[in-house]
């Protein structure tokens, strides 16, 4: 493949960065920091810095010395930045379903004629202005507004746009209560708090206006309480309690993840209604640890890989066991995972269509596409925005798909063993 081939840059760099811990550092920090330079010359001098070998380093690879060296060379530096620039915006493209709204509801109007659901994600957290809280929340209601009045003409799907409850909405939207405040410190829990409800009711009254899913995105454990807190006093709320298509998120790599689902058990009961709870394993892995190690706190999270799979097991029995209270999404691209709590669902005989599973887009297409020939509800976790506010997820993607242990790259890239990706995680 040439380096002017569309996806040269993404296949090269995943096979760089999975082969040393050193290079990836380099390459990721290269990608991190690339869009928010301006000039040329910054740019250059970005790609000299993080793509050369660092001092002392002896075996460096070849296409990074290659492309380090002619980026030096007068009048080659500007294709050489060009280059870089489009490559990481391709690489971008791989998981980002659209820079704008209008760019992304082709392709998942396609995808739902192909049985797979949305789930719309706003590039954008962690704000540091109201400005920019402002704009987010303009954009979530501009959004539920438009989506769901344009859903109306839709044509209802089946498995995708119903449960064994009923029919469910086809426009669902994930929030990070991150981007809604600028504020927000666990530290100031009740002003944090009473901040993020007079942002997220309206929202919420809109979307059952609307008649559109909210699922509310779980970030990093210092948000944890705050964003569970927020989420229940919400539900609870007389004007949300009938309202089924609420949904929160779960991390199974939280050593407290288990007891917070008992906890959801109890208010689901209470409620009398059910929610949703979308269950991941956690995407802020590396950040935890290393917070947790830095500061010499206990780590919130499971030091080891099948310590989270087996949680994400113990997890999604109880939450199969608290249908239909709860309403289960299993949110990974892990085979065993998935296929341990199907197999469970039909133990226990909850009926067809009693939960789905969700994807990101980009991600592990053709176990979407197996799944869809099962008859099982799918729906994929899709990005929409410009790239400048996407880099944390982008990083936070090649993160995960270059991990020694991630269950894609064992799949798809060391083309391990069936039965070692299958092999129960307690074995
Ligand atoms: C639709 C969808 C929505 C999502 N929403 C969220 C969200 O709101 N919040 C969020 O945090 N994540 C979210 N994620 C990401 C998710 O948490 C995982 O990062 C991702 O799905 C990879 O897990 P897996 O089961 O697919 O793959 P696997 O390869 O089986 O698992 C990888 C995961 O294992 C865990 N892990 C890796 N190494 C270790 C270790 N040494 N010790 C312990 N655990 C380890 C990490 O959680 C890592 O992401 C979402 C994922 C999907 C598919």
């Amino acid at each position: 493949m040439s380096i002017f081939a569309k996806n040269y840059w993404y296949t090269k760099m995943m096979e760089l960065a999975t082969s040393d811990a050193r290079v990836k550092t380099q390459l990721f920090h290269f990608v991190d920091v690339l869009p928010v330079l301006q000039t040329v010359e910054q740019k250059r001098d970005h790609l000299i810095e993080y793509l050369s070998a660092p001092y002392g380093q002896k075996s460096w690879p070849m296409v990074l010395k290659l492309i380090s060296s002619l980026v030096r060379v007068p009048l080659l530096d500007r294709a050489m930045v060009g280059i870089a620039d489009f490559q990481v915006k391709q690489m971008a493209k791989n998981f980002i379903v659209g820079n704008s709204l209008e760019e992304a509801l082709p392709k998942l109007l396609n995808a739902r004629s192909k049985k797979i659901a949305f789930t719309l994600d706003i590039l954008g957290e962690g704000v540091f202005s109201d400005y920019e809280a402002q704009f987010y929340f303009d954009k979530y209601k501009t959004l539920i507004e438009g989506l769901g009045e344009a859903s109306k003409s839709w044509k209802k799907i089946s498995p995708i746009d119903e449960s064994s409850l009923g029919d469910i909405p086809p426009v669902n939207i994930s929030i990070k209560i991150s981007a809604l405040d600028c504020r927000m410190d666990s530290m100031s829990f009740e002003a944090s708090l009473k901040r993020l409800i007079a942002r997220l009711e309206p929202i919420m009254e809109l979307a059952m206006k609307k008649n559109v899913f909210i699922n509310f995105d779980m970030e990093q454990f210092a948000l944890k309480d705050l964003t569970r807190e927020l989420f229940k006093q919400l539900l609870l709320m007389p004007k949300f309690k009938n309202y089924r298509f609420f949904g929160i998120v779960c991390q199974a790599y939280l050593k407290s993840s288990l007891s917070d689902i008992y906890e959801w058990i109890e208010i689901a009961k209470q409620r009398g209604t059910p929610f949703s709870i979308r269950l991941v394993k956690g995407a802020y892995w590396d950040y935890e640890t290393i917070v947790a190690n830095q500061n010499g706190w206990e780590s919130p999270v499971f030091a080891k890989k099948v310590e989270s799979d087996a949680n994400y097991e113990a997890c999604a029995k109880v939450l199969l066991d608290a249908f239909p209270a709860i309403e289960l999404a299993l949110g990974s691209h892990n085979i065993r995972s998935i296929s341990y709590a199907l197999a469970y669902a039909e133990e226990i005989q909850l009926p067809e269509n009693s939960l789905e599973v969700q994807m990101l887009y980009g991600m592990a297409d053709p176990f979407k596409e197996s799944l869809v020939k099962r008859g099982v509800r799918i729906r994929e976790y899709a990005p929409v925005g410009e790239m400048l506010p996407g880099l944390s997820y982008l990083v936070r993607r090649l993160l995960e798909n270059s991990a020694n242990d991630s269950f894609l790259k064992q799949s798809f890239l060391d083309n391990t063993g069936i039965h070692h990706l299958l092999r129960s995680p307690k074995s």
